[in-house]
């Protein structure tokens, strides 16, 4: 290893899948000095592959690459398609509220990550953004005072290099220890403690148009399927199973995921005919477990957490990159602020930490209810995601996790107060699905009418709007009293106008 050679940057961004190339790109587009340091060579496998709508509208417009995914041939996400709780027949979420009010916006992509991922990446360098590829990121570095002022990593001829920044960003994903360096703890989840297998199909069935492009997410004995689309013949297939079946799937992938198939009638019939793909970056069977956790404190002078190295819940509604992007968001508005002088660093990032909580505590809620409205109680997997049958550290963990907002929606005091509140939404949306089927497919607004749905699709729905719109989508509100909120341009925090 040779010697270590300095350079300085304003910001130093550690990873560049979704939430890095985000929050780099929306720093340097105000001409603030960015260094992104990435340790594979894109284009590069991840899993995720199905978004929401204010990733492709809302963060994807403000990066300047709405053109470049509509050329790039994914298939359009209308919704969800799910056979999952009371009712045998499949039931449809879409993201309009209903078919006959269907506006541009209403749809997002099924990507296939290591493309999406690329184009995010290519276009943070394009837009000013110093991307290195082939490093390795080994340690934060302090100065005197404990606060975060640099980092070391490894280049690809083994030269170990520092780097100083006013900010360095962990958007490292969830395998790297970088997170560790920003105090506290990682925190993993009772409730959603699964393990997913997964691997990649051709010529796998397609739902009737115009559902064709939606994910398809099957529940069954022991666990769930998620079937989701990514070319005209390409099918991503995973079984979200118990953890205790964890040594099952290691001893021989193959016969676990054909055996889970065969458990799963539904799914069975959409891959008969199909084949496995077997080479290139489809190739092999991978295994993703201990997923679902979120760290105690997400920032410290000089280092914020965005993305998976700040928390994940669950694969099940597609809210990985959504939380990614919309995190970066929010840190990006932070650092531009106080880079700016507008804002003091403490009520900058308390703001980011408040609202990136907020939004993790609604998604945690809307899942949770997600899992608890299954009825298959004989079975281990579903009876365990009950609400009434969780663990009472996992409802004070949650409660940690939300307290102390100032906002209504989180007036929790306790674990007894958030079991019976997870118990009241959950009964509240199972009901939403009923009536759902019960009036069929064209109306989405029971759906919409329930507590959780309305909250998971609110913030996201805010983004989106500010970003198409800009200064015409009005004055923000402040999601906490006292609150910041954003500026018209969505770039910066600022402090509510007083008229
Ligand atoms: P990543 O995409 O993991 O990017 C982190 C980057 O950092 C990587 O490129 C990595 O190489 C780099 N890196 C790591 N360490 C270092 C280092 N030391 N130095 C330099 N670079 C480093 N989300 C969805 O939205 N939809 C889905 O359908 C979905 N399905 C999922 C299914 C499963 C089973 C799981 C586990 C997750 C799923 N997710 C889904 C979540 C999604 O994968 C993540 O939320 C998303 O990829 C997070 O993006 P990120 O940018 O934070 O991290």
């Amino acid at each position: 290893m040779s010697t270590a050679q300095h350079e300085e940057f304003d910001v130093v961004v550690v990873g560049g899948g979704p939430s890095g190339s985000t929050l780099a790109t929306l720093v340097a587009m105000q001409g603030h000095r960015v260094l992104l340091l990435e340790k594979e060579t894109f284009p590069r496998y991840q899993i995720g592959e199905s978004l929401l709508p204010s990733t492709i509208h809302g963060i994807c417009h403000l990066l300047g690459v709405t053109d470049e995914l509509a050329s790039a041939g994914f298939p359009h996400k209308r919704g969800g398609t799910f056979r999952w709780g009371a009712n045998s027949t499949p039931w449809n979420f879409s993201f309009s509220v209903s078919s006959k009010v269907s506006g541009p916006t209403s749809f997002a992509y099924q990507v296939e990550r290591s493309k999406f991922d690329k184009i995010l990446l290519d276009n943070a360098a394009r837009r000013g953004v110093e991307v290195r590829e082939n490093r390795t990121v080994t340690e934060v570095v302090e100065d005197g005072d404990g606060r975060v002022s640099g980092l070391r990593y490894t280049d690809p001829d083994g030269t170990e290099r520092e780097v100083s920044a006013q900010y360095v960003v962990d958007a490292s994903g969830n395998t790297s220890r970088i997170h560790k360096q920003v105090g506290g703890v990682r925190k993993y989840s009772d409730f959603f403690r699964s393990l997913a297998l997964f691997g990649y199909f051709e010529n796998g069935k397609r739902l009737d148009p115009p559902n064709s492009g939606n994910i398809l997410c099957v529940a069954f004995g022991s666990g769930w399927f998620w079937y989701i689309p990514l070319s005209p013949t390409l099918t991503s297939v995973g079984a979200v199973v118990r953890r205790e079946d964890a040594a099952k799937i290691q001893g021989d992938p193959e016969a676990a995921l054909r055996g889970l198939i065969d458990e799963c009638p539904m799914i069975k019939e959409y891959l008969d005919g199909a084949t496995r793909v077997t080479s290139g970056q489809y190739g092999q069977l991978r295994v993703r477990k201990d997923y679902s956790y979120h760290h105690t404190t997400f920032w410290r002078p000089g280092m914020v957490l965005v993305g998976d190295a700040a928390c994940f819940v669950d694969p099940v509604f597609s809210s990985g990159v959504h939380l990614a992007t919309y995190s970066s968001l929010l840190a990006a508005r932070s650092i531009n602020s106080v880079l700016a002088g507008k804002i003091g660093e403490q009520r900058a990032f308390d703001e980011f930490e408040a609202r990136y909580r907020r939004e993790y505590g609604v998604f945690y809620e809307f899942l949770t209810s997600f899992y608890d409205m299954h009825v298959d109680e004989d079975s281990y997997f579903w009876s365990a995601k009950k609400v009434i049958k969780s663990d009472h550290a996992e409802l004070e963990s949650f409660v940690e996790l939300v307290a102390g907002m100032s906002s209504a929606d989180f007036d929790l005091t306790d674990a007894e107060s958030g079991a019976l509140r997870l118990k009241q939404r959950s009964a509240e949306f199972a009901d939403a699905i009923d009536s759902l089927v019960d009036q069929g497919e064209e109306n989405m607004a029971p759906l919409f009418r329930s507590a959780v749905v309305r909250q998971a699709m609110q913030e996201g729905s805010q983004v989106q709007t500010k970003a198409q719109l800009g200064e015409y989508a009005g004055d923000d509100i402040p999601v906490f009293e006292g609150g910041l909120v954003a500026s018209p341009d969505s770039m910066f925090w600022q402090e509510q106008d007083p008229a």
